[in-house]
């Protein structure tokens, strides 16, 4: 086995797991077996109970473990399943080296960061599921170097080259160029604080790849080279991209994966691009442009939805469409505002999210887009507010509602799942992959065109059966349900053209060139029906 180690240097937020997705996605190409990691420094149990303006979105795997969002970039760039060993947090580590001191598994010895923590964060790195076969693991350690919570991460990495050598284990760092515009010039001295902060945990990168908003000359490279102790060709320009889906390439043309077969004596064949050359065409002949308005609340960072936005981008490529994405705040639309806020929308997409605040305004453009006919794809949330908007609207029962925001609405068409409780919030959600049986004749089948399906889940909240009959009476129909829970899975309304919503997430299983099917013909139906 061989592991890949990829750090970040001067600032967060480099793109450091598209990088290490690019690479993937490279190494794949060539015939490598490839799996990811991520390792995050943060102390909670994972990211599911973090605020997603704070953290961006929760990804979900399909055996339920609820992750940071690098590892949608991981499965959409790799077209792999990843398991809960592949999302490893510092409370995680902490909690089980706790636990174990409580059990007395460490016979009364003083448990310490190094090597207690640092011997479990090791396992972490050398589990893997029993059924997947890998040549190489490709772990992105979160955080940037320097910072006090990642230390027992690097200190674990070096041990992990000390025992398995410099020919099964490399280090990349992904580091901030920054441009001064005042002397017009690009200023390697952070890039140089950033190697010497690794060198002095015992890291010696064997490629920086350096970040920067445009391509480097070569002059450049030549100074990091001799200021970070790494020859030339090890110094790898990626240059902000007008795509994240443009970045293997980028890295392919600076030769990266020479480097990293020879050093690690990779076995490689004939590589097979198709997939990516494909991608590119679709994207450079995307020229039609289709708008897709999202109504969302968690504004202020547009990574708490990434999912979604890749979801349309590549469902986009796909079908040769350029999205463009224009962003609705569900807070802001009211019964007076909402035709007028929403008058120019040419598919309506509400995604999911929790508690009270924005919930009126998804409601309201559930309504809009029923009232108008306008596409509607409605994800988790999304489909909740569709089933009240409809309880209201049509079936008049005003105050229907969801008692995840009225816990005494007199009707509940939306309520907590048996067995959930909404004051345990952590790891407590359904959550994962589950299977839907999918109803013949109705949009779903035609959609994926399948008996069942299996999608992922994370919710805590269900269409309240009692209710079923009443909506079908009026023609809303349930095309998709879990049957050994019975609950609803998929609903629509065939009076619209095209409106329908899951009770499942269906962005986290969309990949590079096989768009999930319903983002697939969502997008078809905006074309077809607003387009025309
Ligand atoms: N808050 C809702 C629930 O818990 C919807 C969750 C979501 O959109 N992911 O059921």
């Amino acid at each position: 086995m061989k592991y890949i180690f990829i750090t970040g240097g001067v600032v967060s937020g480099l793109g450091k797991g598209i990088v290490g997705s690019s690479i993937a996605a490279i190494l794949k190409s060539f015939g490598v077996k490839v799996y990811m990691k991520k390792f995050d420094p943060y102390l909670n149990i994972d990211p599911g109970t973090m605020n997603p303006i704070e953290h961006g979105e929760v990804f979900v795997t399909d055996d339920g473990a609820e992750t940071d969002l690098d590892l949608g970039h991981y499965e959409r760039f790799i077209d792999v399943n990843l398991s809960k060993n592949a999302s490893i947090s510092s409370g995680k580590i902490y909690e089980h080296t706790l636990l174990m001191e409580r059990r007395g598994q460490f016979y009364g010895k003083t448990v310490q960061i190094v090597p207690h923590i640092t011997n479990l964060i090791k396992e972490e790195i050398y589990t893997l599921d029993a059924d997947v076969d890998v040549d190489v693991v490709i772990c992105e350690i979160g955080g940037t170097a320097g910072d006090i919570e990642s230390q027992p991460f690097i200190e674990a990495i070096r041990q992990v080259r000390m025992e398995k050598g410099i020919k099964s284990v490399m280090f990349i760092h992904v580091a901030l160029l920054p441009f001064l515009k005042i002397t017009n010039e690009y200023k390697t001295k952070p890039i140089q604080h950033s190697f010497k902060q690794l060198l002095g945990l015992g890291i010696q990168p064997d490629i920086i790849v350096t970040r920067s908003e445009t391509e480097i000359e070569k002059k450049l490279k030549e100074k990091i080279s001799l200021f970070c102790n790494i020859n030339e060709e090890s110094v790898i320009s990626c240059p902000d991209s007008e795509s994240i889906y443009f970045v293997p390439q980028t890295l392919y043309n600076e030769k990266i994966h020479e480097i990293i077969t020879s050093q690690l004596e990779i076995k490689i064949t004939k590589p097979n691009f198709s997939w990516w050359e494909k991608l590119i065409k679709n994207i450079k002949e995307a020229t039609n442009n289709v708008k897709i308005t999202i109504v969302a609340k968690y504004f202020a960072l547009k990574d708490s939805y990434l999912s979604v936005i890749e979801s349309l981008k590549i469902a986009g490529f796909a079908t040769k469409n350029n999205i463009s994405i224009e962003w609705v705040d569900a807070k802001k639309l009211n019964i007076d505002n909402y035709k007028q806020e929403l008058k120019n929308s040419k598919g309506i997409l509400v995604p999911g999210g929790f508690g009270e605040s924005g919930i009126e305004g998804k409601i309201l453009a559930a309504k809009y887009a029923r009232e108008n006919n306008i596409p509607y794809l409605g994800i988790c949330l999304g489909l909740q507010v569709a089933c009240v908007e409809f309880a209201r609207n049509v079936l008049k029962l005003s105050n229907a509602a969801s008692t995840e925001v009225d816990i005494n609405t007199k009707n509940p068409v939306i309520d907590i799942m048996n067995g959930k409780d909404k004051y345990n919030i952590g790891g407590t959600l359904r959550v994962g992959g589950f299977n839907t049986n999918i109803k013949k004749g109705t949009l779903a089948y035609n959609i994926y065109k399948k008996n069942v399906i299996r999608e992922r889940h994370r919710h805590r909240y269900e269409f309240n059966n009692d209710y079923r009959e009443a909506f079908e009476s009026k023609g809303f129909v349930f095309s998709g349900i879990y049957e050994e829970g019975n609950l609803v899975e998929i609903i629509e309304n065939p009076a619209c053209n095209f409106f329908i919503a899951s009770q499942y997430h269906p962005e986290f299983t969309s990949r590079i060139g096989k768009p999930n099917p319903l983002f697939k013909s969502f997008v078809s139906a905006v074309v077809k029906y607003s387009y025309k």
